[in-house]
């Protein structure tokens, strides 16, 4: 029993009896609150356990917390330097949901393309009517959205230009989350100045710095690309192969910059007579090329090379001096002539060989003839020089006569080639050919030889009064010596230089004016004296009738040709008589073929004249006996 208790009972119940009865009860309630005693015990210990527990959660609740903290604020960190690379990232960086909202957009993103960055957190997605307005290349939008319709995770990457010039690259990628696509993260970079760069590059690459024309790289590529896209011949192309005429010479006595000046002014001259299609290249020098893609007919290509020609003969100011040079032009066509680019150019330059060869200024089609003229050409050439070093060079004589008496007063010495089989070849068809082959002095010396020959033969039959005319091509005007061989010649056969005539064409002024003087001037000292053959068919200019020391003009034969019945002609013709008259100077018209073209000069005050109507030219020994026959009748 509770002791407690016990001691309660003991002090309460002194009955022994009742003691007894109730001691059992005593008993069940000592059972009880042992009972009490051991549950409360239990109790007890269950609380202490309880609360030990409690404690340990606390803590580890603790612990897990600030772990948590820690990971928030690393969160936090990892955060903010994720917006500032975001932000401070020289692309722009642009994130949108599947439906094309657009989630987030950096910085730049905002500077360079708010009106695609406005959207951001919008709930309506980007338009894309908007963004193919604002590009120069909106077919590509296109062709990007087509590509993601079919492959919706693809890496994908182009290059947008827009209309306020800036050029941007992008990737794009997309956002996957559990294999699933969330969206897409577009990065574009600006490389407006790096594409600048790179077309300068390329542009360098391509062009001629000094003209800015395309050069032959590009022409050369230019033309493969056309044959590669019509691989079935189905297309035309025509080459013009251009070589400027007279160029060098206006570079070494003028200078580098003024022919520099000069092709620059004959590329605009160019450019406006071709067509915008058309491209003009400079292949380095005095050469260009016009690639003509378009389809153009044989005679469009003539109107076209004519008027370049045209505008190419203008005068060209150059250091306050007009200078004349004209154009040779050579034209190939694809695929007639060759189907390769080099070939085409090749070939347009054989052309335009032909046409220098033809006297210049003029322009020529391939053909498989020209090349076979070309080879015949060389063969002529070789022919030619052949012939001058071994006496097939000969002269005629064609009288000039004194309108006013009649009487026979000058020759004019033409060349002759006579072949070993007595063909006798014209010059117009071996001068042009001697003056390209560096052969003309040659000719020049046998024509002078033979003409102060004639005149010591004639002297000798006591004929001293005829005046002989020499034709001089510019290129000989060229050789620094030609008034000391000159010179020297007159002194060898003691003829004096007022028998001889020098006859130069307007060719000749556009030349260097300085040394044309020279030379001039050191002649006429001699004795010599000069006619302007061929007057009013070259680039007349009335200053050289000032400047250069000039006796005779020749009226050329093309003025006198139906001169009474074509008013023109009659206006040209007086026109230059007159001038002539005006400034003491004889005139000589040439190539009087009837009475009425004599008639003409007679009666307009033409000092002289020759012709067929009068005299054909003829040789030396039947010249001869004309004078001695003259000689006899008078
Ligand atoms: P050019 O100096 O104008 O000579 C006149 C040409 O006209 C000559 O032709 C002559 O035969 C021709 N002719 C004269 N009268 C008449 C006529 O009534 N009717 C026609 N249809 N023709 C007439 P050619 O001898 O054939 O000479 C042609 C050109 O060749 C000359 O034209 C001259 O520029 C050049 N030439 C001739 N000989 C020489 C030379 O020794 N040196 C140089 N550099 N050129 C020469
Ligand atoms: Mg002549
Ligand atoms: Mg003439």
């Amino acid at each position: 029993m509770h002791k407690l208790l016990l001691k309660q009972l003991q002090q309460y119940c002194k009955d022994a009896g009742l003691e007894t009865q109730q001691a059992a009860l005593l008993q069940a309630i000592s059972d009880s609150y042992d009972q009490h005693e051991l549950d409360r015990k239990v109790l007890d210990n269950a609380l202490v356990l309880t609360s030990k527990e409690l404690n340990e959660r606390t803590l580890l609740l603790r612990t897990q917390l600030r772990t948590l903290s820690d990971t928030q604020d690393q969160l936090q960190k990892s955060l903010t330097a994720l917006n500032a690379t975001f932000d401070t990232t020289g692309e722009i960086i642009l994130a949108l949901d599947n439906t094309g909202r657009l989630l987030k957009s950096n910085k730049m993103g905002k500077e360079l393309l708010p009106d695609i960055a406005k959207y951001e957190g919008k709930p309506q997605a980007i338009s894309w009517q908007n963004v193919r307005k604002m590009l120069l290349n909106p077919w590509h939008l296109s062709e990007m959205t087509d590509a993601l319709q079919k492959q919706p995770s693809a890496h994908i990457k182009g290059t947008l230009h827009f209309t306020n010039g800036r050029i941007f690259e992008y990737h794009s990628l997309p956002q996957l989350q559990n294999d699933t696509l969330i969206g897409r993260v577009w990065c574009l970079r600006d490389a407006t100045e790096e594409k600048k760069i790179e077309e300068f590059i390329h542009h360098q690459a391509y062009h001629d710095a000094l003209t800015g024309l395309p050069n032959r790289s590009f022409l050369l590529e230019k033309i493969e690309t056309i044959i590669k896209e019509h691989p079935h011949d189905d297309k035309k192309i025509a080459i013009i192969f251009l070589d400027l005429d007279n160029f060098k010479k206006v570079n070494d006595t003028e200078g580098h910059e003024a022919g520099d000046q000069l092709l620059r002014t004959a590329t605009k001259r160019m450019r406006n007579c071709v067509r915008e299609a058309d491209v003009l290249a400079r292949l380095g020098g005095d050469e260009f090329v016009i690639l003509i893609e378009s389809d153009i007919s044989q005679s469009g290509l003539m109107r076209m090379s004519a008027n370049i020609l045209e505008s190419l003969a203008k005068p060209f100011l150059l250091n306050n001096h007009n200078h004349f040079i004209s154009c040779s032009m050579g034209i190939s066509i694809y695929p007639r002539d060759d189907t390769a680019p080099d070939g085409l150019i090749g070939k347009a330059d054989m052309a335009m060989y032909r046409a220098k060869k033809m006297g210049k200024n003029n322009f020529q089609f391939y053909s498989e003839e020209l090349e076979r003229l070309a080879l015949h050409q060389l063969e002529f050439e070789h022919n030619l020089r052949y012939a001058i070093s071994n006496g097939q060079i000969e002269i005629y004589l064609q009288p000039e006569i004194q309108v006013s008496s009649g009487k026979i007063v000058a020759a004019e010495a033409l060349a002759r080639w006579i072949r070993p089989d007595g063909t006798l070849i014209p010059p117009v068809q071996f001068i042009g050919v001697a003056e390209q082959a560096n052969l003309i002095s040659g000719i020049g010396r046998i024509v002078f030889d033979k003409v102060c020959a004639e005149i010591t033969r004639w002297k000798q039959q006591g004929i001293n009064n005829i005046t002989v005319a020499i034709n001089l091509s510019a290129h000989e005007f060229k050789d620094a010596d030609l008034a000391d061989n000159i010179q020297n010649k007159l002194l060898e056969y003691d003829v004096r230089g007022d028998n001889i005539v020098l006859e130069i064409t307007e060719s000749l002024f556009m030349e260097d004016k300085e040394s044309v003087l020279l030379t001039m001037n050191q002649l006429r000292a001699i004795g010599i004296r000069f006619a302007i053959d061929d007057f009013g068919t070259g680039y007349s200019s009335f200053s050289y009738l000032q400047d250069l020391p000039i006796d005779y003009l020749k009226i050329d034969r093309s003025f006198l040709i139906d001169v009474t019945h074509n008013k023109k002609k009659y206006a040209i013709a007086r026109s230059i008589i007159d001038i002539g008259n005006h400034l003491d100077l004889q005139v000589i018209a040439e190539g009087i073929e009837d009475q009425e073209t004599l008639d003409f000069i007679i009666q307009n005050q033409c000092g002289m004249a020759q012709g067929y109507l009068m005299y054909r030219p003829m040789s030396r020994d039947d010249f001869l006996a004309l004078l001695l026959q003259k000689k006899a009748e008078s």
